[in-house]
């Protein structure tokens, strides 16, 4: 199977950029950070208090997540309800990086991700998918972007999807993420030692998708036929 890996941290593009290149290399996307959003909002829906990992680790056995794909698109189902429009509010994003530095919940969604991967030709976005979950990915890409430009575009994402946001906040939330997720003790936003680094803070999203792409062919892979 081919396997490309995609980490970043949050606002570099990553999600945008891997759905583009899905489509254009005609394999499935899966996001990675729409899991760990469907256990915050678990968490959430359940009143479980996220500092008391004992609590979050008892509540995730009954926490049922699955992925299916409708006309190529990736829906994540919580407890059988399609979840997906519900988990992109910065109080489901501070939620998911808080349970995503629980080890249990790393280790539960772990299997899920490596099963798309062992199935399907696949791109993978997340933060620890060159490190931990596909470490050997046939390639693997580090995007990176300014803090503020990964925080004007998630500020913008929001605006579009009709939510009200306010700069200040955006990019407090971000900068609380990174340190969260690049400080935790459990698949830290990393790295990997042989990923290629990508900076898209001057560059359009065709360019950042072209770029992506030029490495990804250089690296053997292939349009699907
Ligand atoms: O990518 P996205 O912003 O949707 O991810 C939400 C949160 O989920 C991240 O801030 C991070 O804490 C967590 N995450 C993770 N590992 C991944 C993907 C996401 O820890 N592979």
């Amino acid at each position: 199977m081919n396997n490309i890996a995609i980490d970043g941290p949050a606002g570099a593009g990553k999600s945008s950029i891997a759905r583009e290149i899905s489509r254009r290399l005609g394999i499935i996307y899966l996001d990675t950070g729409a899991l760990y959003r469907a256990v915050g909002l678990y968490m959430i829906k359940n009143d479980i208090d996220l500092k008391k990992i004992d609590r979050v680790v008892l509540a995730l056995k009954n926490c049922e997540i699955s992925i299916r794909y409708v006309e190529k698109s990736q829906k994540v189902f919580l407890c059988g309800e399609d979840i997906s429009d519900f988990i992109r509010s910065d109080q489901v994003s501070m939620a998911a990086s808080d349970v995503s530095a629980i080890c249990q919940v790393r280790e539960y969604l772990l299997d899920l991700q490596r099963d798309i991967a062992r199935n399907h030709d696949v791109v993978m976005d997340g933060r620890d998918i060159g490190t931990v979950v596909l470490p050997d990915a046939n390639v693997k890409i580090f995007l990176t972007a300014s803090i503020n430009s990964r925080a004007k575009r998630r500020f913008n994402e929001l605006l579009e999807m009709g939510q009200d946001a306010k700069f200040e906040d955006v990019l407090k939330y971000i900068k609380q993420r990174d340190l969260q997720d690049t400080n935790r003790k459990f698949a830290p936003l990393k790295m990997a030692d042989d990923a290629i680094l990508v900076d898209t803070t001057n560059l359009s999203l065709e360019e950042s998708v072209e770029n992506v792409l030029k490495i990804i062919k250089k690296n053997g892979v292939e349009k699907n036929k």
